[in-house]
């Protein structure tokens, strides 16, 4: 190997940024807990196919998209919010 290898040039992947920009809906409108009744507010976090939104869709903080995570899966059991939509 010569001196003048490439390999001094390997970026090393860099940490993971902290969130900038938007921040998480709850923490910004200081609501603490939602509830799966608040229909209107949970399919927020649905993608049209009525998933469960990523975090990096959603933007919430880890706290909030499990409790987001949780009232969806309410909703569901409690037939409020489909499993599926069918398109
Ligand atoms: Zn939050």
């Amino acid at each position: 190997m010569s001196k003048d290898t490439k390999r001094g040039d390997y970026k090393m992947p860099l940490p993971m940024k902290k969130r900038r920009g938007k921040p998480c809906y709850f923490c910004e409108n200081h609501l603490e807990d939602l509830d799966y009744k608040d229909l209107a507010l949970v399919q927020r976090f649905q993608s049209p196919r009525g998933k469960i939104l990523p975090r990096r869709q959603s933007n919430c903080c880890a706290k909030h998209q499990r409790k987001v995570a949780q009232a969806i899966k309410r909703a569901r059991y409690m037939a409020l919010l489909p499993y599926v939509v069918e398109q």
